[in-house]
């Protein structure tokens, strides 16, 4: 599933291909997704200029021209590819339609963008541009994490009095958006404090300390993200999905990177999904 930074990727992949161009024909090949589409969305796309294609949390939007704005979720497995024109390194010729090929985007410069879902937890919708953010998708999402609405006072007003897990409190998306499993695992580790400690019992120089630690690895991921983009690995033109070097996430068993720390990393299952920790340098 693609977190802040795998989708800040495709947002940065896509942009060449769309911002400031005109979608010339919006060829959509079903009635849903993960719910149906707007009305008449291929009408509504088409002959559109794409001003501005920005994020907001794991939502790629993109701003028409005719005021309305496309929203856009990568859901489980949806994957975002263009063609026909030179993306880093390569220069990828239109391929052959796939079978989930479910929205393509024909654009005015000759790039073709195609949304691929073979799972169909991908969304897309309408919404005009000035009311985008009361979206019922959008509206209770918390702050940006590398905005400037997230910062120390407001994540340990945030936390004051939370009695669930610290990591719990850390993947709801009304406190802070877009933070996953991996990042959340990532950024627990890096601060010393243990997935399972109450969010309300951590101190608040502790809790703060996560601020930074937060934009830190959300960068460095969107950094390798970005290297990613101009690599082999992108040869299919698909982007968004890279391996980074994780610090404890899915490396269950392996020495903790941790300077003077000897312990190894665990996993453990907390409300059914799988978190790696050191319980040595974790507390
Ligand atoms: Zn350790």
């Amino acid at each position: 599933m693609p977190e802040l930074p795998e989708v800040e990727t495709v947002r940065r992949g896509l942009a060449p291909a769309m911002e400031g161009v005109v979608i010339e024909t919006a060829h959509v090949n079903r009635p849903d997704l993960r719910w149906p589409f707007p009305e008449r969305m291929a009408e509504r796309l088409s002959g559109q200029r794409v001003e501005r294609l920005r994020r907001r949390s794991k939502y790629i939007l993109a701003d028409l021209s005719g005021g309305e704005t496309l929203i856009v979720h990568l859901g489980m497995s949806g994957r975002m590819t263009v063609s026909g024109m030179k993306l880093g390194n390569f220069h990828h010729q239109h391929p052959a339609p796939e079978k989930h090929d479910h929205v393509v985007f024909d654009m005015a410069n000759g790039a073709r963008v195609t949304f691929n879902d073979a799972r169909r937890f991908g969304a897309m919708d309408l919404a005009a541009t000035e009311a985008v953010e009361a979206h019922w998708l959008l509206r209770e999402i918390g702050p940006e994490p590398l905005g400037n609405r997230f910062d120390e006072a407001y994540l340990v007003e945030r936390l004051k009095g939370r009695m669930v897990p610290i990591k719990t409190a850390l993947l709801d998306q009304r406190v802070v958006a877009g933070l996953g499993n991996i990042y959340v695992c990532e950024v627990l580790h890096r601060a010393g404090i243990d997935p399972r400690r109450k969010a309300g019992r951590i101190s608040a120089a502790r809790v703060a300390s996560l601020v930074p630690l937060i934009r830190v690895v959300l960068e460095e991921a969107i950094i390798s993200g970005g290297s990613s983009l101009k690599d082999y690995r992108q040869a299919d033109g698909a982007m968004g999905y890279f391996q980074h070097g994780f610090r404890v996430y899915d490396r269950e068993g392996a020495a903790c990177p941790t300077a003077g720390c000897d312990g190894r990393v665990d996993r453990i299952v907390q409300s059914g999904r799988s978190t790696f920790l050191c319980a040595r340098c974790q507390r």
